[in-house]
């Protein structure tokens, strides 16, 4: 059986949290033979990344942006294929641009037009867990894109559409509620949720899901599943 799994900033945001990320994918390796795992940069690595640039001007030049954001999820898809192959669990990680994930439209809201997936396919063949970085592609002319913030979910369920398999995102909620919890105390887990509503959920601001991967869920049909972290099972389901 293959499974794409996401984790967002929160979830890889300290090195002890990407070794028990690593150790979970380790035993979830007994249910599914092959694995795709597709990671966000390190908590607020993104912003702090920005900043660094706002040093300078207040109108950087978009494709050094890419070029400098895409660092975010080089640096964890390295750190979690480094984990995994410590603890003997064979990984190799590889950015949007070595897997193909050509984009187009304009730096920082680029969207995939293609994912050349052989490469994934024949290390999935080889048993070995394939690591791949959320939020970037590469445009026609060869420059490195990214997919808008929180972009890494596109990549995931993205890659699940091409993959025909499901996909599990994994962040700082243990799934989808009526209101934000954070805001309304009184808010309830929905367990089981249609693409069209939380289309509109994350159209109307939920943070939840990033939109554009909502849409590309639904056009696929990829079976969503979202949960918090190291596999709590009880969090919701996105179908059909
Ligand atoms: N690192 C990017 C961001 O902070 C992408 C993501 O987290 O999905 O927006
Ligand atoms: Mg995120």
């Amino acid at each position: 059986m293959r499974i794409v799994l996401k984790y967002g900033g929160t979830s890889v945001g300290s090195l002890e949290k990407i070794q028990k990320i690593a150790s979970y994918i380790k035993e979830l390796k007994n249910s599914f033979n092959e694995i795709v795992v597709v990671v966000s940069a390190m908590g607020k690595m993104t912003d702090e990344l920005l900043n660094k640039a706002s040093f300078f001007t207040k109108e950087p030049n978009k494709r050094e942006i890419d070029m400098l954001l895409s660092i975010g999820e080089q640096q964890s898809i390295a750190l979690l294929s480094i984990a995994l192959n410590s603890i003997g669990c064979e990984a190799i990680s590889y950015t949007g641009t070595q897997v193909g994930i050509e984009t187009f439209g304009d730096h920082g809201d680029s969207q995939i037009k293609n994912i050349d997936i052989e490469k994934i396919e024949s290390k999935l063949k080889e048993q070995k867990i394939v690591v791949v970085a959320g939020f970037q592609g590469v445009n026609s002319v060869g420059d490195i894109t990214t997919l808008g913030r929180g972009g890494s979910d596109t990549t995931a369920v993205a890659l699940a559409g091409r993959l025909g398999c499901q996909c599990r995102i994994y962040t700082d909620v243990d799934g989808v509620y009526t209101e934000d919890p954070k805001k309304n105390r009184l808010a309830k887990k929905i367990g089981k949720i249609s693409y069209d509503e939380m289309e509109k959920m994350s159209a109307s601001g939920a943070k939840v899901m990033e939109l554009r991967s909502v849409k590309i869920g639904k056009e696929y049909k990829v079976p969503i599943f979202i949960g918090e972290s190291l596999g709590n099972e009880d969090g919701t389901y996105i179908v059909d």
